[in-house]
């Protein structure tokens, strides 16, 4: 079971409280300064955690669920981290009958330089990724200086009169996540796209559709494993194409090492994508991530994805090591006008994996045909729908389980924002 968001922040919160009233006297705890020293240490553990949720470690991967969910709960533990900093900055933080000392001395000048450098900061990277119009790539840009940014929030902490010793349990909790949080910042920032998991590739076929393109990629070298239904940050090593990107492998293990994308032409770097991609290019490949796994023991599955959607399903279909797959229904939603992959290259790989194909055109009402027909022949509760689409969709066919009497913990989706 993956940790959700509400539960990693709670945790944070209550171990964060525990620890630091365990560092005052109990006829101090309700007063305003214990729960603006609680709310400053929850506030630096929470920021510790968003750092380390943004080292894309597979092993936190696991614990949430996906990166998809890592980016969630990441984004806010910011905003959480931001309630608790604003209110940390309000209040004075300490009473004159604690045991006080810094564990870290700094002038005074700069003890106050680095506390209010602290909350405007932290304001300032969250507002900014919270304003949806500022573009991604400005955005992601600033969001870089997160990290350095953490570190003066730990000196914050160090250099401040506190009770908090480092050897408390208060002191050993916020100095274990800073650390962690810091070589996790790090990580990324510097060593990630050196050293994390993924390959050098090579484009070997471009298959141009209106406004979007099918690449295929050979290794140069190692190739990486991956389950179907799994994603990739890819990066053109061509002039305005280095950005990385995240795109569905639209394929399954090859023994070639071969991996496939469907690009759908949205914005600027996929228009680029579209127009430059060229046979020889080479691609770097950071990979595999996403935890979109089939529910393969369910009585009766239901796959849906639409337009470029269709991407993790056909990685589904693909997979030679899929078992139960006559159980499955997949529905692929598309304009007949841009339809890319076209109905017929779907319908050809549901042939090969025995697979019950639905092609639902814009307009057509198959889509909730097919989930109503579902529910009247098996049990509601047996069904289980994975869902690849435009949120707009992804409403209608939830809407259309509750018509069903299909439980919603039945659909199964990646969130496709990671800010
Ligand atoms: C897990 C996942 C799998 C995806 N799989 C596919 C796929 O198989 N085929 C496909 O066509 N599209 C896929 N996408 C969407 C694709 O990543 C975006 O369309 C693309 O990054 C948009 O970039 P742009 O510059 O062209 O558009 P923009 O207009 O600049 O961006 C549109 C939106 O895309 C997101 N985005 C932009 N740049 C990045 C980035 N560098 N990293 C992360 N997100 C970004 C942001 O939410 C932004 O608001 C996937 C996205 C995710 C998260």
């Amino acid at each position: 079971m993956a940790i959700k968001t509400w539960q990693a922040i709670s945790g944070i919160t209550l171990i964060s409280t525990i620890t630091v009233l365990l560092q005052i006297p109990s006829n101090t705890w309700m007063t305003s300064a214990t729960a603006s020293l609680v709310a400053g240490a929850t506030s630096l553990a929470c920021m510790a955690v968003a750092c380390i949720l943004s080292s894309r470690w597979s092993f936190i991967e696991d614990l949430l669920g996906g990166l998809d969910r890592m980016y969630e709960t990441h984004k806010w533990l910011g905003i959480w981290a931001l309630v608790f900093v604003v209110y940390h900055f309000l209040f004075k933080a300490k009473l004159n009958t604690w045991d006080l000392a810094p564990i870290l001395e700094l002038t005074k000048y700069w003890t106050r330089m680095v506390r209010q450098l602290s909350i405007v900061v932290l304001g300032f990277i969250i507002l900014l990724a919270l304003n949806r119009n500022v573009p991604y790539q400005v955005w992601s840009w600033w969001h870089k200086l997160s990290g350095p940014f953490f570190i003066i929030a730990v000196l914050h902490w160090l250099s401040f009169e506190s009770p908090i010793r480092l050897n408390s349990s208060a002191g050993i909790w916020l100095g274990t996540l800073c650390t962690v949080g810091i070589v996790a910042a790090f990580y990324k920032l510097f060593l990630y796209n050196f050293i994390a998991q993924g390959g050098t590739y090579k484009i070997v076929a471009v298959d141009h559709g209106d406004k979007a393109v099918h690449l295929e990629l050979a290794p140069i070298g190692r190739s990486f494993p991956f389950q179907a239904g799994q994603f990739g940050f890819l990066s053109i090593m061509e002039q305005g194409l280095r950005e990385p990107h995240p795109f569905t492998i639209a394929s399954a293990n090859a023994s070639d090492g071969r991996i496939h994308f469907v690009i759908r032409a949205l914005g600027d770097y996929t228009e680029k994508l579209y127009g430059q991609a060229k046979i020889g290019m080479l691609a770097d490949i950071r990979a595999p991530h996403g935890r979109f796994e089939r529910i393969a023991n369910a009585n009766k599955e239901i796959w849906i994805g639409a337009g470029v959607g269709i991407a993790p399903f056909i990685s589904w279909l693909k997979d030679s090591s899929a078992k139960n797959l006559e159980r499955v229904q997949l529905i692929y939603c598309f304009d007949p006008n841009r339809a890319f992959p076209t109905p017929e290259r779907i319908q050809e790989f549901t042939e090969q994996a025995n697979v019950s194909f639905i092609p639902n055109p814009s307009g057509s009402n198959k889509l909730a045909e097919t989930i109503t027909g579902a529910a009247k022949e098996a049990d509601p509760s047996d069904i289980h729908i994975s869902f690849c689409g435009p949120k707009g969709l992804l409403a209608h066919v939830k809407q259309l389980m509750k018509e069903a009497d299909i439980p919603s913990k039945n659909i199964h989706y990646e969130f496709f924002e990671f800010r």
